[in-house]
């Protein structure tokens, strides 16, 4: 390449038509960096296993030779996969119809904001949250409202309704358990969240109430999921993802439970055949070795009640944690903390409200090189 073919692929001799809500925008990423523990992004730490690889390289060799058509649009075999997967995690029986996936709960959640977000339909959440919600909702010309937490991430509920009887949104977007902090919702202000957006949308419709249970596989024991409450609320949307419990965030296949007219709208907005062939195939085959994959989450939830232990013995403040990553702190200068762990060959992340630190559960060797890196730094 000459120098100039260098340059011209760096420099635009024209003004392109950017939208002005985008200009000077960075895309969202978190650093990648190579270092020996990376334990920044809340992956599943754990190869996946044998016989998992063995199921999907058959399914993916099945469906190579049908490439030459376009996949299932609607895909009910996946659905009734995950439906029946649902009812083996949770409890709860959802039936395929109430199933609806795409390439990762970031996509569903794009549906979403895309069907029912937009132009006078704002959307509600509460942070300290997941960083890609202002990302859906600007991509799709929604406003994002925003009712802070209180000082323990719990989600002020009181508050909450006072916003929703005053904004009318369409959808009230929360995450449980949430990220960065780690804590999950009470079934009862579920259930209170649930009552009073009956018909606090736009022009009277429901609001929406959209819990993003991505980390539910790692709840502790006795927190239920929102699933249970979904045969009575219509208005009630979960999703989930298999990136995190599943060891799949490369496979990108994320799903919600929510009423089939919900989905019908979903329906409208999803590109054609959004749901590629090998995506379907993988994550079935995924799917019919879940208990492979479940005896790693729960071997995660071990070790990440470990590390808030050994955190909080070591004098932090450390949120409970529902996930597969702890939240911690309160340090005066998190930078520097995260600064000596990475000299120290440990990555993590600076994220959420200042003080704070957020490190995802690693193998036992990695949270063991973690918890020793902490404890030097903070000599
Ligand atoms: C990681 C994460 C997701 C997962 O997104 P995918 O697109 O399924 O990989 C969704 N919601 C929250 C809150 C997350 O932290």
């Amino acid at each position: 390449m000459s120098a100039s073919d260098a340059r011209a692929m760096t420099e635009c001799s024209i003004q392109l038509p950017v939208r002005t809500d985008l200009v000077g925008l960075e895309p969202y990423g978190a650093p990648q960096l190579q270092v020996p523990v990376a334990i920044n992004v809340n992956e599943n730490p754990y190869p996946v296993p044998a016989p998992v690889i063995e199921a999907i390289t058959t399914a993916v060799r099945e469906v190579a030779g049908n490439l030459n058509r376009y996949p299932d649009r609607d895909f009910p075999e996946l659905r009734l996969a995950l439906s029946d997967y649902l009812e083996r995690e949770s409890g709860v029986r959802v039936a395929p119809e109430w199933i609806w996936a795409a390439n990762g709960s970031n996509e569903v959640m794009h549906h979403l904001f895309s069907a029912f977000g937009g132009p006078g339909h704002p959307a509600l959440s509460s942070s300290p949250t997941y960083s890609m919600y202002p990302e859906y909702a600007r991509n799709t010309l929604t406003e994002l409202l925003d009712v802070p937490r209180r000082e323990d991430f719990s989600v002020d509920v009181v508050a909450l309704k006072q916003a929703v009887d005053h904004a009318h949104p369409a959808l009230l977007v929360l995450a449980s358990p949430n990220n960065p902090t780690g804590t999950h919702l009470s079934s009862a202000d579920v259930a209170e969240i649930l009552n009073f957006t009956r018909t606090s949308g736009p022009q009277g419709s429901a609001t929406l109430v959209v819990i993003d249970e991505a980390y539910g596989e790692f709840r502790r024991d006795g927190v239920p999921s929102a699933l249970e409450l979904l045969a009575a609320h219509p208005h009630l949307v979960v999703s989930r993802t298999m990136s995190k419990a599943f060891a799949m965030a490369g496979l990108r296949l994320g799903y919600l439970a929510a009423h089939p007219q919900i989905i019908s709208q979903l329906m409208l907005v999803r590109l054609p055949y959004h749901l590629s062939a090998l995506t379907q195939a993988a994550a079935l085959a995924a799917l019919s070795r879940a208990d492979l994959l479940q005896a790693q989450v729960a071997k995660m939830r071990h070790t990440r009640d470990r590390m808030v232990q050994t955190l909080r013995g070591m004098g932090l403040t450390v949120a409970e944690s529902d996930t597969n990553f702890v939240f911690f702190g309160k340090f005066g200068n998190r930078q520097k903390v995260w600064q000596d762990l990475l000299d120290r060959g440990v990555l993590i992340r600076v994220v959420g409200p200042d003080g704070w630190l957020r490190a995802s559960v690693g193998t036992e060797e990695e949270t063991e090189a973690f918890l020793s890196a902490l404890k030097e730094a903070l000599q």
